[in-house]
């Protein structure tokens, strides 16, 4: 996948592009990711990237000619189909591992990070973007929703994970939260890990994880499974978490 950031501040990134599974998937070439400054793209002397809005009010806008350059650049390096293009924004459709699945699958993607009041309206249509959102809140600009969007796209290109990895990523394809984990020593301050990930018995902790996962996700997330059509197996599990947390 090649994914352009089209950014003011393209030295966000420093650190962030070179740790984790970002790092892992560029240094397995299954992931180029390019930074276009659009600063560079901008057309008089003092590389003005915003300007005030139509209309009046606090806040500046950012300009559309840069931006549109910018891409432009980013259309040059490859041509043929356009790369499916995402324009932060708090408006935006919420990201959710679902979309970030179908993301991963594209070959190019380019993402547009706002600041100050947000972008001249007609850049979306201009470059026949999504809007896209990292949540309910609103950030001062659009870099750290697009490393979020990256992180969370990273690990899911075909290869990145190794197999045993991404079968397990696999399971989480239905919207359940994980089990809790545990590692050494087994005893903290009289707190044991749960004796059965010590049995060694490989039925009796898949089990007890898909129990956990199904309470997790009924006690922290239960609007996870409205709705939700459960196999045999989890509704008996559930029906016995119920019981246990006495509703
Ligand atoms: N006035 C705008 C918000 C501007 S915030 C509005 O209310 O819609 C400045 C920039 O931060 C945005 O252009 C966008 O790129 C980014 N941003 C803010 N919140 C975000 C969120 N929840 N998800 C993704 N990007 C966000």
């Amino acid at each position: 996948m090649r994914f352009s950031i089209l950014t003011l501040n393209p030295g966000f990134f420093r650190g962030a592009l070179d740790e984790g599974m970002i790092r892992i998937a560029r240094e397995k070439g299954l992931l180029e990711v390019a930074l276009v400054p659009i600063r560079d793209f901008t057309d008089d002397r003092y590389g003005t990237t915003d300007d005030y809005p139509y209309g009046g009010g606090a806040g500046m806008v950012m300009k559309a000619q840069p931006i549109l350059r910018a891409y432009e650049s980013v259309r040059r390096e490859t041509p043929g189909k356009p790369p499916r293009t995402l324009v932060t924004s708090p408006q935006g459709r919420t990201l959710t591992q679902r979309w970030a699945r179908e993301l991963a699958e594209e070959p190019e993607i380019a993402v547009l990070c706002g600041r100050y009041k947000g972008i001249d309206e007609r850049v979306i249509p201009l470059l026949g973007a999504e809007e896209i959102s990292i949540g309910d809140y609103v950030l001062s600009g659009g870099e750290p929703a697009a490393i979020v969007i990256l992180d969370a796209l990273a690990r899911l290109i075909p290869g990145v994970l190794g197999d045993a990895e991404s079968a397990e990523a696999d399971s989480f394809s239905e919207p359940l939260l994980d089990a809790p984990v545990y590692t050494r020593p087994e005893d903290i301050e009289s707190r044991r890990v749960p004796d059965v990930l010590l049995s060694g018995d490989h039925e009796r902790i898949r089990i007890w994880r898909r129990r956990e996962a199904l309470r997790r996700t009924w006690l922290k997330r239960p609007d996870l499974l409205l709705g939700r059509k459960l196999s045999d197996e989890d509704q008996s599990l559930l029906d016995e978490i119920k019981k246990e947390e006495g509703r």
